[in-house]
């Protein structure tokens, strides 16, 4: 018999129809009523932590799912943890740096539509999760969504109404669920003891360049976050009209008490730096961190992850960026 624990935080899986719009509110025990047909040899039990649409995520919301699967790990084979598809990406990464090397599963999933709705596609997520949770060959930190498996640092919302809501970027999916049928591609290794980390520091910005941004906001930025990620053009520049004004800021400042982190506005195939003279005299001028493979979402938990967790030096800062946790980095 394996035991399977479902978390439940909210969003449009857990909803009803209010006057006001969609709002989440379902209980556990309405949860259990819509339930799917699950085998008798899975066993579950539901934990509510909390009912919010998942644009109100916060640090200490993960916390509490942290601290959930932490207090339960030993007494169950897997976790499904449900939530609203909004931010879910960005929880699935910072899972997957707070819990490393999980041997059990630990699933997200959600909905385009409630599950007490006739057109829903929430029973066969629910359905596939549970499965994919409770196989022995499951490992670590995945969004299971409309019957693919996507590890938690590559998935990204893609499409806000229909069911193919989750795409892999810059990874293949971890597996398929067909009719109950796990297809595996990619072998996810258990290697070592669970570590679980205990905080966060969400002072991360994300600034997104457009043509002609004034570089006005700047100073404001870096005195308020302990680090920015911008997020250029194409293979990775910085347009000179905001060039030298980053640059005076950050000589305010040691390199590890602002972070400057780089990614791409490009949807696949990531960052890189070194292929124009626009990338290149940046990564010479400044201390840069950049993003390659790893996606926005990934970046801006690996850098919460980091800066919560004692990394005092530029060095430390950046070794432990570039290091791979949980498949986040192939290149
Ligand atoms: N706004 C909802 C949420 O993220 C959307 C969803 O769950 O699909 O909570």
């Amino acid at each position: 018999m394996r035991k399977i624990l479902i978390l439940t935080t909210g969003g449009t899986i857990a909803s009803v129809q209010s006057p006001d719009g969609l709002v989440p509110g379902m209980s556990s025990n309405q949860l259990r009523e819509h339930l799917p047909q699950i085998g008798s040899d899975i066993a579950i039990d539901i934990k509510e932590l909390f009912h919010i649409d998942s644009t109100d995520m916060t640090a200490s919301h993960w916390i509490r799912i942290i601290d959930a699967i932490r207090d339960n790990y030993d007494l169950y084979d897997g976790f499904v943890v449900c939530h609203g598809t909004d931010t879910m990406a960005y929880t699935a990464a910072v899972l997957s740096y707070m819990i490393q090397n999980s041997e059990k599963p630990i699933v997200l999933t959600g909905a385009q539509k409630p599950i007490g709705f006739e057109i829903t596609d929430a029973k066969s997520n629910l359905q596939d999760s549970i499965l994919y949770a409770a196989n022995s060959l499951s490992h670590g930190v995945q969004i299971v969504f409309a019957g693919k498996v996507i590890a938690g640092t590559h998935a990204r919302k893609v499409r806000s109404m229909s069911f193919l809501a989750f795409e892999s970027i810059n990874l293949p999916v971890i597996a398929e669920i067909n009719n109950g049928h796990i297809i595996r591609y990619l072998n996810i290794p258990s290697n070592g003891r669970v570590q679980f980390y205990d905080s966060i520091n969400p002072n991360v910005f994300l600034l997104k360049l457009t043509p002609s941004m004034s570089p006005d906001l700047i100073p404001e930025i870096f005195s308020i976050y302990d680090a920015v990620v911008i997020e250029s053009f194409g293979a990775g520049g910085i347009p000179a009209s905001i060039e030298n004004t980053l640059l005076t800021e950050l000589s305010k400042y040691r390199p590890e008490e602002k972070i400057l982190a780089m990614t791409t506005q490009v949807t696949y195939e990531g960052s890189h730096m070194n292929t124009y003279a626009v990338g290149r005299r940046i990564a010479d001028s400044f201390k840069i961190l950049e993003a390659r493979d790893m996606t926005l979402e990934t970046i801006i938990a690996k850098l919460m992850w980091i800066l919560g967790n004692n990394s005092k030096t530029w060095d430390e800062i950046e070794q432990r960026f570039y290091t791979p946790v949980a498949m986040d980095s192939v290149y």
